[in-house]
């Protein structure tokens, strides 16, 4: 079965990984001239992988511990030198109010359906500053087996073998040859007609990448405190992001590196410093009106795998787990509920 993927970015390599697995022979159309195109800072390639929380048992938790534990399964058969894992954990800081209602809830509701406390845990303040390597005010939530990755790496292992025609601007989905074609190009899939009713938009956001100073060295882990830093690699350290829905480009932005920087040191006292910035990122996150990923069949043959707005590496290695399944094999990968509140019918 030949299925066509539009969109060489994680979304679609992880969609050839999971096809290509499930016997499916996949094409990936990209428009630019390489894969997961991060030119604006490649040398410091580095993303969070995590999922998004919620604080029941409900599809969005079902839905994205599918791609996390496929991710700690995936990043083990690759191996962390050559993807760059560094499974330091995630501690999100327990910051405001409604944090500190909903993630109790989350530990208390996730634990038991395949999260172990090992998986997931709260912390009080000072086991998060141990865990943190700095002081820090609040309790927190503990992903242990999170933490960080090159994107661009995993996306290399990923279409190992796979067919790729890069520099192919893909207009009309229907006329591709093949069994199936899947519209997995972001913010863009609303260009194709059967796509164009979709509720789709982009949130542009920037992330900063800064020289580690003799205090911020200390994170030991991925720390959220309402933006969020990671341990250093190689003297630099990854801090973000911006959100904003009302800009519609893509060109860095110094302010946005002069916000990044604030906000940690308001949020993160014991981080506060002068900081020298090495590089910066900006992007468009596709997402959905009801901020949630946007994944299944639009028409006969052509399926989408969009809006995986801000946990896009989680929630598209999900999102290829369940449509492989579905083109391949006619199998459902998760349970209805999830299913349908993946759906573009439901727009
Ligand atoms: C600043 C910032 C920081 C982020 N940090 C993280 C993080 O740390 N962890 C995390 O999990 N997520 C993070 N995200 C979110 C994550 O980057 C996205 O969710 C993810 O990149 C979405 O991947 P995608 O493959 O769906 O889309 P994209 O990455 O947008 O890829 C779509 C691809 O489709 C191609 N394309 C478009 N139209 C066509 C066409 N007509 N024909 C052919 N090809 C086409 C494009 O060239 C592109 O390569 C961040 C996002 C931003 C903006």
């Amino acid at each position: 079965m030949r299925v066509n993927i539009i969109g060489g970015g994680i979304a679609g390599c992880a969609l050839a990984y999971m096809i290509r697995r499930e016997g499916g022979e996949p094409v990936i159309y990209e428009a630019g001239p390489s894969l997961y195109e991060d030119g604006q800072a490649p040398e410091h390639d580095c993303s969070t992988y995590n999922p998004r929380y919620s604080a029941q048992w409900d599809e969005n938790a079902k839905y994205f511990s599918l791609g996390y534990f496929e991710a700690l399964r995936l990043f083990e058969e690759f191996g962390s030198e050559d993807i760059r894992w560094d499974q330091c954990g995630t501690l999100q800081l327990l910051a405001n109010d409604k944090k500190a209602r909903r993630y109790p809830k989350t530990v208390a509701s996730w634990r038991g359906n395949g999260w172990s406390e090992d998986d997931i845990a709260l912390v009080d303040a000072k086991e998060a500053s141990d865990i943190a390597g700095l002081e820090v005010e609040k309790e927190g939530m503990f992903l242990k087996r999170a933490g960080v990755i090159s994107p661009w790496r995993v996306c290399s292992k990923l279409i190992n073998g796979v067919e790729v025609k890069l520099n192919q601007w893909v207009e009309d989905a229907g006329a591709l040859p093949g069994d199936a074609t899947i519209l997995a190009c972001g913010t863009k899939v609303t260009s194709f007609r059967e796509a164009a009713h979709l509720p789709i938009k982009g949130v542009r956001g920037q992330v900063t990448f800064l020289r580690e100073t003799a205090v911020s060295a200390k994170v030991k882990t991925t720390v959220n405190y309402g933006g969020h830093i990671s341990p250093s690699l190689n003297g630099v350290q990854y801090i973000g992001a911006t959100f904003q829905p009302w800009l519609k480009h893509t060109d860095l932005l110094p302010d946005d590196d002069v916000q990044n920087i604030r906000n940690l040191c308001e949020r993160f006292p014991a981080a506060a410093g002068e900081y020298e910035v090495v590089a910066s990122k900006a992007g468009m996150r596709a997402a959905a009106g009801d901020h949630f990923p946007v994944v299944g069949r639009l028409s006969d043959k052509v399926y989408v795998s969009s809006a995986h707005g801000s946990h896009g590496f989680v929630s598209a290695l999900s999102s290829a787990i369940i449509l492989a399944k579905k083109i391949v094999k006619n199998e459902d990968a998760m349970p209805e509920d999830v299913i349908r509140q993946l759906s573009p019918e439901r727009f």
